[in-house]
């Protein structure tokens, strides 16, 4: 055969193609064979706050293969990020998770940083296997597997816990982007000190716990003060005191938290709605606490004015810092699942997925119960996951007692 310069180029390219192809099927075959080495776990938890840590107590406990992923670099960061001088609103004895007491006396309130560590001190006890700095970006399904995918890795499970709380993403309202750049604003998510602010006027949006805690202390820090929304009300009676300490903030949290407002109580089920859109009443600071420090209260606010606030009243508030306590979303995005109703709100039962079998929620507000997004009430629905999950795997819960600890001074 004769050949031109034509002839071997198409030889060339023809071998080109032809290498291309094998290097395309030594790769589809590596992968593939990764994929086959790739282990499916029993269960993969999105999450390691308290929901996630108490999940995973319970997994270990029932002897099922899992991990759990954390996009933070240390176990408990999610309080260490929270403001400075925050002490928790819920006593040491109301501070346990299950199978390791809060190390303080049990009427002491601990700092963030105490929750932090004792969190980290928690997933170290039990060995749980976290593994941190992996941020989840998609929950998907292939297969028969459940996928998650944080950045170029990939795990894979049979059944998904997504345990967090729903305060993940800073919630404020759109015309926030147009208040004046002369006013130093920022979410309470961001918040950390008063050394953050600027001189003058401080305007709380959101009279939540949140809210009013940040009030206190700015008005203490020598801020005019003003606070913004509806009243979320307040509990009756002081946490700090000793009857509040030693019995009623106990009683409260543990028989009406938990026992009495739960989703198979009617009472349960019809606060359950006003507690997911207003708030939790305030449990520390009471409105009289904000009056005695000078904290003055105003209207909502609706929008903006001359890049000012402008309130529901139709005044507008000069302000130089302004601190959205406005809430927080879930910011589930991540979720590629057909999880979600109408208005984007979850659909599941009790934590249990409905139209996505093996999928589970742990540590939202009111999940189950007014407890659950609290830290004396996750143990009990993270048990009960654990039992359903148990159970659909064919798998026994408790079938180890490698952490027969004493429980953590609470019944379930
Ligand atoms: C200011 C404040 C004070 C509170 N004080 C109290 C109190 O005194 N007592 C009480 O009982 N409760 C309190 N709570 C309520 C509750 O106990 C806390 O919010 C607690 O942090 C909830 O724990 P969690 O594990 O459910 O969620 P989080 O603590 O929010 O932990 C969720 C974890 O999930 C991780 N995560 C989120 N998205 C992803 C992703 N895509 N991929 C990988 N990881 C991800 C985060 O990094 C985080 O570590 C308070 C809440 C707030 C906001």
């Amino acid at each position: 055969m004769e050949m031109n310069a034509g002839t071997i180029n198409e030889l060339n390219a023809t071998a080109l193609v032809e290498e291309g192809t094998a290097a395309m099927r030594l790769s589809e075959l590596s992968s593939r064979q990764k994929a086959s080495r790739r282990e499916v776990l029993d269960v993969i938890v999105i999450g390691a706050g308290q929901a996630g840590l108490s999940v995973g107590y319970h997994l270990a406990r029932a002897g099922l293969r899992f991990t759990i992923l954390d996009a933070n670099e240390r176990v408990g960061d999610s309080w260490r990020q929270r403001w400075d001088s925050l002490r928790l609103f819920t006593s040491a004895r109301l501070d346990s998770l299950d199978g390791k007491p809060f190390p303080a006396a049990g009427d002491y309130f601990p700092t963030k940083d105490e929750m932090a560590d004792y969190l980290e001190g928690y997933a170290a006890h039990f060995q749980l296997p976290v593994q941190t700095g992996v941020k989840v970006e998609r929950l998907f399904k292939r297969g028969g597997h459940y996928v998650v995918k944080a950045g170029d890795r990939e795990f894979e499970a049979l059944q998904i816990v997504v345990a967090m709380a729903g305060y993940q993403e800073p919630s404020l309202p759109a015309f926030a982007s147009g208040l004046s750049t002369d006013i130093v604003q920022m979410h309470s998510k961001a918040y950390r000190n008063p050394g953050q602010l600027k001189p003058g006027g401080v305007l709380l949006v959101g009279a939540g716990n949140s809210g009013a805690d940040i009030a206190m202390e700015t008005a203490r820090n020598g801020h005019d003060t003003w606070i913004a929304g509806p009243s979320t009300g307040s509990i009756p009676f002081r946490t700090e005191r000793f009857l509040g300490r030693m019995v009623l903030q106990p009683l409260l949290l543990r028989l009406v938290f938990h026992r009495l407002l739960t989703i198979k109580t009617p009472i349960g089920r019809k606060v359950r709605p006003i507690i997911q859109s207003k708030g939790a009443p305030l449990i520390r600071v009471k409105p009289k606490d904000l009056a005695a420090a000078g904290v003055r209260r105003v209207s909502r606010v609706i929008g903006v004015q001359d890049g000012q606030p402008l309130l529901e009243d139709g005044k507008t508030l000069f302000v130089s810092n302004v601190i959205w306590c406005s809430g927080f979303q879930p910011g589930f995005e991540w979720i590629d699942l057909p999880v979600f109703g109408k208005a984007g709100e979850l659909l599941h039962r009790g934590g249990i997925a409905e139209k996505q079998p093996g999928l589970y929620f742990v540590g939202l507000t009111f999940l189950y119960a007014m407890s659950s997004s609290m830290i004396h009430g996750v143990g009990r629905d993270a048990a009960r996951i654990v039992k359903t999950i148990s159970a659909s795997l064919g798998t026994s819960s408790n079938t180890t007692d490698a952490f027969a600890v004493a429980p953590a001074g609470r019944s379930r």
